[in-house]
């Protein structure tokens, strides 16, 4: 008969294909030592065990961030850090994921572990590497109080690791993203990113590649169209910014580069700048709603030629339930053009104050 706890001490790492929808899962399962260190950085994380008292276990959250400078690991492995001379103390740093999704492994037989027993199913293992982006060495700074020089090199950060993780020839595809605020998923309140290389095209992307495929100038008819409509927000010499026509989330907020390019690495100095200009606004608007959001880049996989890239960002202000989880669809409360009203007012605002704030936060937040 089955029986969980057999399972309850076996460390599992694989990734699994369903049958029906064709969607990839990540299986990274723990020992419970190891969810005691899981438990220390994850505060969030609901983990509740009857056999096994796992708060007794705990550091209070106070005592111990793993981010904050002078808690460093010294067993980890530090991916980049700006600046680079590290008698200084860093300011951005990119470290290996203490309990990564994926992982290189580090030998064959690690990764011939993962066979398959049953042909019925795909499954493989977690190829990869998983990065942390502290983005400041400061653990109560909020992404609306960077300053325009912080977000620019935040961006320089994004794109060196996202070149160095593209590179293995195994690889397909790097996640890039950034969770913010408990509900979205963040599991630290100190700033921070995060970066993935798989040896996988994700799904949602497999689908994205198939409309460039169709339509390679779809985001530019989408750019023309929507130039001169209600849902458009702010733009600058690269980029526009505009509430999606069929907006999946509240607020939902399209940041897309006016010409084409496959993805961030492809953006030259002035560009970079430009980004950050937007996020930087991007944040500060999110930070009047205060609600959690997500931070994503659509970036094209490995040697597709058709693709457009694009940044979003995605507000939590509701709850996925049942209709979204069953249909994968969407049902948004506030209209994207009520949205973008919203987004327009304060990016204009916020370019205004532009000088003055940043005068000021250069003053209060040297970085
Ligand atoms: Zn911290």
């Amino acid at each position: 008969m089955f029986n969980s706890s057999n399972f309850e001490d076996i460390e599992q790492f694989e990734v699994r294909e369903d049958l029906l929808t064709r969607r990839t899962s990540i299986l990274v399962t723990a020992r419970k030592k190891r969810q005691i260190e899981i438990k220390n950085i994850m505060k969030s994380f609901d983990f509740q065990d009857s056999q096994f008292d796992i708060d007794k276990e705990i550091k209070k959250p106070e005592e111990f961030c793993p981010f904050c400078p002078g808690y460093e690991n010294p067993e980890e492995i530090e991916r980049y850090r700006f600046p680079e001379d590290k008698t200084k103390p860093w300011i951005i740093r990119s470290v290996d994921n203490k309990f990564p999704s994926v992982r290189i492994p580090k030998n064959e037989s690690e990764e011939k572990q993962v066979k398959i027993e049953d042909p019925f199913y795909f499954r493989k293992y977690p190829y990869g590497q998983h990065e942390i982006i502290v983005e400041t060495n400061k653990h109560d700074q909020k992404p609306a109080q960077f300053s325009l020089q912080k977000v620019t090199r935040i961006v320089q950060t994004y794109i060196n690791r996202y070149n160095e993780l593209m590179k293995p020839e195994k690889i397909q595809y790097v996640v890039l993203f950034k969770n913010h605020g408990l509900n979205s998923g963040a599991s630290k309140n100190h700033p921070h990113s995060q970066i993935m290389s798989l040896d996988f095209v994700p799904s949602d992307l497999k689908q994205k590649v198939e409309i460039f495929k169709n339509n390679p100038d779809i985001l530019l008819e989408i750019i023309k169209k929507e130039r001169d409509s209600p849902r458009f927000c702010y733009e600058n010499d690269t980029f526009i910014v505009i509430t999606p026509y069929a907006s999946f989330y509240n607020y939902h907020l399209s940041i897309i580069p006016k010409t084409k390019k496959l993805s961030i690495s492809e953006l030259n100095q002035k560009e970079q700048e430009d980004l950050a200009d937007i996020l930087r606004k991007a944040w500060k608007c999110l930070a009047i709603m205060d609600a959690p959001w997500n931070l994503v880049f659509s970036n094209a996989p490995k040697n597709v030629e058709n693709f457009h890239f694009m940044i979003e960002i995605l507000p939590r202000t509701t709850f996925f339930a049942g209709f979204e989880l069953l249909t994968g669809d969407g049902i948004c409360t506030v209209s994207p053009e009520k949205a973008a009203a919203f987004y327009q007012q304060n990016f204009k605002w916020f370019g205004r104050q532009r000088t003055i704030i940043t005068n000021q936060e250069n003053k209060e937040n040297k970085d």
